[in-house]
């Protein structure tokens, strides 16, 4: 499995692509902004962008999903819970961020627990809403890896004053979810710096506790 980082965008969203090097199968998480270099790069290695998947709804993951649906034919996966935001451009936020509107849907919808596969690489869903009500953390299965989109950062917790967030249920989310990560899980988040639980441990977030019990 190979992993390759891109920072799009005016918010620098952390965008991925996650291939199985063997049979190119691959998968793109967040694709903020950029289409282009991110299809420059998937064609240079000749890569089968079978899925596009959406943590959350929020614009600034969301703006080159069209034309890479478009190029590549992929599925759209997020959680059912964030269909409606990622076809409203209020609530996704692009029409006030960008001035212009994005509108997607959703082709396969998610539950906590659900697997992507993505040729020999296995990818879980962990429904974690707060930032936003369908908020989801993918971990990959047999590594120590967990993509958090805007949930959790390396020094901070996702905001949750934007349209669809919870304070009170992004709190139940570290405390019972999160918390229980442990030390050696490397997280990849939306924004930022990749780090390692026992890091984001010593910075002392909020809700997220020291130890795993
Ligand atoms: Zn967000
Ligand atoms: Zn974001």
């Amino acid at each position: 499995m190979l992993i390759e980082t891109f920072i799009v965008g005016m918010y620098e969203t952390n965008c991925y692509i996650v291939y199985d090097e063997k049979t190119l199968e691959a998968c793109i998480i967040d694709p903020g902004d950029e289409a282009k270099r991110l299809a420059k790069f998937i064609d240079s290695k000749n890569l089968i962008l079978n899925s596009i998947i959406l943590t959350h709804y929020h614009y600034d993951h969301i703006g080159a999903v069209e034309e890479l649906q478009r190029k590549y034919g992929s599925q759209i996966y997020c959680h059912k819970k964030e269909v409606e935001g990622l076809n409203d451009s209020q609530i996704n936020g692009s029409i006030i961020g960008k001035k212009k509107v994005i509108e997607v849907t959703g082709d396969k919808l998610l539950s906590d627990g659900n697997v992507i596969r993505v040729g020999e690489i296995d990818l879980e869903v962990i429904h974690t809403p707060g930032h936003t009500p369908g908020g989801i953390c993918l971990r990959v299965k047999n590594k120590n890896i967990i993509f958090t989109g805007d949930t959790i950062f390396s020094d901070d917790l996702g905001r949750t004053d934007l349209i669809g967030g919870s304070e009170e249920v992004l709190k139940k989310t570290i405390t019972n979810k999160v918390s229980k990560w442990p030390d050696n899980i490397i997280i990849y988040p939306g924004h930022g710096d990749i780090c390692s639980m026992r890091e984001v441990r010593g910075r002392k977030i909020q809700y997220l506790t020291s130890k795993v019990k």
